[in-house]
């Protein structure tokens, strides 16, 4: 017997084809797609205005599958960490983190990564392989689950507001199937986030981001976290690939002509390797040479077991987002998150081999 074939992993287009390929009418794609996305319902038995004679065919040859929850913890600031496991048996995290009236659901984008970023317990966890259309798509679903956000409430009412492409993985690295999903999330028949309420992040693989963010429209978030190629490579070996310069080029190329396009820096800082004064005028010189319009999200670094390094003091996180804010950046000293449950940025982690790096 054949494999039934997986819902999630198609395209508005491809399930459109997909229901002609089987002899249906192309509009029976659109009242499936808002029963799955909309709706977020997984039983076409019931899918009431679909004739029944298409719901037992969809039964046997087809399936709408959710990630399965492995474990589920809630941290004391509400924030809430899955570990989600997928067919094969691989599993990703996924982290809910809400603010007062809504909030941003981090999903990932692979299993493990290959980028290796030395202060990333991700990074940490080797490359196993990339992540379906539909096995994006599905974290989100398990959150809208969790949250009872189905059928899709409106952009103002939903607590599951926004999204961050920053999990586990380089979504730059998926980008075929990060495209798709990003679709798929944003389709205003169906799960209906705007555009303007994703953020996808890279360690900055240059020659994808101009693609990258024209082919999804959501906003570019890049690790930065170095002024200069000496520090960045340390810490980050994709820098031996593609440097500093090669980035703020691709940045700036995204940034032509779009005045709304602003870039946000995420920038780690650790103590002693990153955090000087001299670091953050340096950082100043470097967006003003290229004339990139940003702001920095500056974040405490989050110390995970079996970890060499050592978050900087209060005093210097402050005076260097002072010497950032003084040259005209917005630089916020984020808060972390979930720190208790491993769930703040850079603590996920979906096996348990802590060796040390
Ligand atoms: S920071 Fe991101 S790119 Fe770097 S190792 Fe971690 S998950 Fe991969």
């Amino acid at each position: 017997m054949s494999e039934k074939k997986e819902l999630t992993d198609l395209t508005k287009e491809e399930l459109e084809t997909e229901l002609i390929n089987i002899g249906e009418k192309k509009f029976r794609a659109k009242q499936l797609w808002q029963w799955i996305y909309f709706r977020g319902e997984k039983d076409f038995n019931n899918m009431s205005n679909l004739p029944l004679t298409l719901r037992q065919k969809l039964d046997e040859h087809y399936t709408i599958t959710r990630p399965k929850i492995i474990t589920e913890q809630i941290s004391v600031d509400k924030t809430h960490k899955w570990l989600l496991e997928f067919n094969d048996k691989e599993r990703v995290e996924m982290v809910y983190i809400p603010e007062k009236d809504r909030g941003a659901v981090c999903i990932s984008t692979q299993v493990g990564c290959a980028m290796g970023c030395k202060f990333c317990h991700t990074g940490s966890q080797n490359f196993t392989r990339n992540l379906k259309v539909g096995e994006i798509v599905g974290q989100f679903m398990v959150a809208r689950d969790a949250y009872h956000e189905w059928p899709s409430p409106t952009d103002e009412t939903r607590y599951l507001s926004n999204i961050v492409v920053m999990g586990m993985g380089e979504p730059l690295n998926n980008l075929e199937n990060v495209i798709k999903a990003l679709n798929i999330l944003t389709d205003c028949e169906g799960i209906g986030i705007s555009r303007r309420r994703i953020t996808m992040s890279t360690s900055g693989i240059a020659p994808r981001i101009v693609e990258a963010m024209q082919k999804t429209g959501v906003r570019l978030a890049v690790s930065l976290h170095a002024p200069n190629d000496a520090i960045r490579s340390k810490i980050m070996p994709i820098n031996d690939k593609f440097h500093i310069e090669e980035i703020m080029k691709a940045c700036a190329e995204y940034q032509k002509g779009d005045h709304s396009r602003y870039i946000t820096f995420e920038y780690l800082l650790l103590k002693g390797i990153n955090d000087s004064i001299e670091n953050a005028k340096e950082l100043v010189s470097l967006l003003k040479k290229y004339k990139i319009r940003a702001l920095f999200n500056l974040i405490p670094f989050n110390p995970w077991p079996g970890c060499s390094f050592k978050p900087s003091d209060r005093k210097t996180v402050e005076a260097f987002s002072e010497i950032l804010e003084k040259a005209g950046f917005a630089a916020p000293i984020r808060v972390a998150r979930g720190q208790d449950i491993l769930a703040a940025c850079g603590q996920l982690k979906s096996k348990n081999d802590n060796r040390k790096i």
